[in-house]
């Protein structure tokens, strides 16, 4: 087989079809992701879209391309949806909890960077924050306005007929799109969005600014149209987003892109969007049942990057189902790698020129350039790591490379870090080692009623011992 490179093809939303990458700027790849809304904490499901956003970074890193990615911070602008239309989720919360709306976005979007860093997502070029940009948002919101807008009591509405082609990458309003559309007085089409808010005669938002349409607030589409030209140019290469974007936040950006740029182009040269992870139940949702958050995952005692690797094993495209057996199923999967790649790890790295590891690179290069497909690639690895009478330097060279792809983080992190541990544990690992010590003692000394006792006492603590694991777990707490 060859060595040369695979094309990178990539699934773009627009077309509904696979394309070959080809950048705006030779050699670059400009990146804009849709970030989070920072009136709650991010749900599992939310932080899936950013792992598959890091993973097309990192794709496109070990292709050859200097990435800049920016994913935006929405503090401004987004609206609850169908049942509260019109309120913003930043002015509703903080109403709620008689906060401040400044305090409520740096402690959400706090909690978002923890779980990014513990997710290994690579830090972007810019975190670009929305209210940093109201100034360049009223100013191509003028821009447009004659031509496109028409102003209402309650706002600036962009009129969706005078672009070409408007919904071009929704292709039909699915129910949830067209139930997310915000009844408004007085809107031309159902589809027109507001690009200004204006605040009711009267009240005082939190959040508010002068503007040629009076004192309000940008909408939420604006601000991505604004902060991806500001920061990437136009057109640039790549806009992400879940596939619940699809349908009309996206849709209504390409229609500003296009009105402010007087162009039939979208503004990104591809779209790509990531399916949903659900639940069993249905629909992952921040008020109902258990709130799935990265750091529940955690308390129950299991390490972030197993949910990565959960993430990993399915297509960015398909849907995926989270349940508690999977997410421990792929945390084994993980020790398993982990420990596989354990033998490599302090050993120098060597270029490589084994013809396994060659064609096993080669392998995952086509791999990830087939649209990100990380199932075969994880089988790629796995097999990388299986490899025995194999030089090691070059085998680690070969699991270096393939984990900055990945973000497994294979070669730093230790089998204990994976070890089951939850939170609301009574028992301290200290106290369970030397426990498992004494009970080692007493099996070898063939006292079993002994030994027996002692693992009473560590279920009793909720200990679960693990004998003659092959994985070499030798205990984990139950939760
Ligand atoms: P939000 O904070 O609601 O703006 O969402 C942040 C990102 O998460 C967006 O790209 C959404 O499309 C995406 N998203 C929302 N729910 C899910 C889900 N259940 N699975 C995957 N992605 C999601
Ligand atoms: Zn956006």
């Amino acid at each position: 087989m060859t060595d040369a490179p695979a094309p990178l093809r990539l699934f773009n939303s627009l077309t509904r079809s696979l394309e070959t990458f080809q950048p705006v700027h030779p050699g670059e790849a400009r990146v804009y992701s849709c970030g989070p809304t920072v009136y709650n904490y991010p749900h599992i499901g939310n932080m899936r879209a950013y792992v598959f956003a890091d993973t097309l970074g990192r794709t496109l890193t070990h292709k050859g391309h200097r990435l800049t990615h920016v994913i935006n911070i929405t503090d401004v602008g987004h609206l609850t949806d169908d049942a509260d239309a019109g309120e913003d989720k930043l002015e509703k919360a903080a109403a709620e909890r008689a906060q401040s709306i400044w305090d409520i976005a740096k402690h959400y979007t706090e909690a978002y960077w923890a779980d990014v860093r513990a997710l290994g997502i690579r830090q972007p070029a810019h975190w670009s924050i929305a209210t940093e940009y109201v100034p360049q948002m009223i100013e191509f919101a003028r821009t447009i306005a004659d031509q496109h807008c028409y102003e209402l009591d309650s706002g600036l509405y962009f009129d969706t007929t005078t672009v070409a082609d408007y919904g071009r990458l929704a292709r039909h309003a699915t129910d949830e799109g067209e139930s997310r559309i915000d009844p408004v007085d007085g809107k031309r089409h159902p589809a027109d969005f507001a690009i200004w808010r204006k605040t009711p005669a009267g009240e005082t938002r939190q959040m508010e600014w002068e503007s040629p349409w009076g004192r309000g607030a940008p909408g939420w589409h604006l601000e991505c149209s604004v902060m991806s030209e500001a920061l990437l140019g136009f057109p640039f290469d790549i806009h992400t987003g879940g596939i619940d974007h699809r349908e009309i936040h996206h849709p209504n950006e390409i229609a500003q892109n296009q009105a402010h740029a007087c162009t039939t182009d979208s503004g990104a040269r591809m779209w790509m969007h990531n399916n949903f992870l659900v639940e069993r139940s249905g629909k992952m949702s921040k008020s109902s049942g258990e709130f799935l958050r990265l750091q529940l995952l955690i308390d129950k005692g299991y390490h972030p990057l197993a949910y990565r690797l959960m993430c990993l094993q399915a297509h960015y495209r398909s849907e995926l189902e989270f349940s508690w057996e999977g997410l421990g199923a792929a945390l084994t999967r993980l020790k398993r790698l982990v420990m596989a790649a354990a033998s490599v790890r302090d050993v120098e790295a060597g270029a490589v020129s084994d013809r396994r590891l060659v064609d096993l690179l080669a392998r995952f290069d086509a791999a990830m350039s087939d649209d990100l497909n990380t199932p075969v690639a994880l089988t790629l690895i796995e097999e990388a790591a299986a490899l025995k009478k194999i030089d090691a330097g070059q085998k680690r060279s070969a699991l270096a490379a393939m984990d900055d792809v990945l973000g497994l983080q294979l070669l730093t992190l230790s089998r204990e870090e994976l070890r089951v541990r939850p939170k609301n544990a009574t028992i301290g690992e200290n106290q369970i080692e030397v426990t498992l010590a004494k009970r080692r003692e007493a099996r070898a000394a063939k006292d079993f009623a002994a030994s027996d006792a002692l693992r009473d006492q560590l279920i009793a603590a909720g200990v679960e011992v693990m004998d003659g694991d092959p994985l070499g777990w030798d205990w984990r707490l139950d939760n």
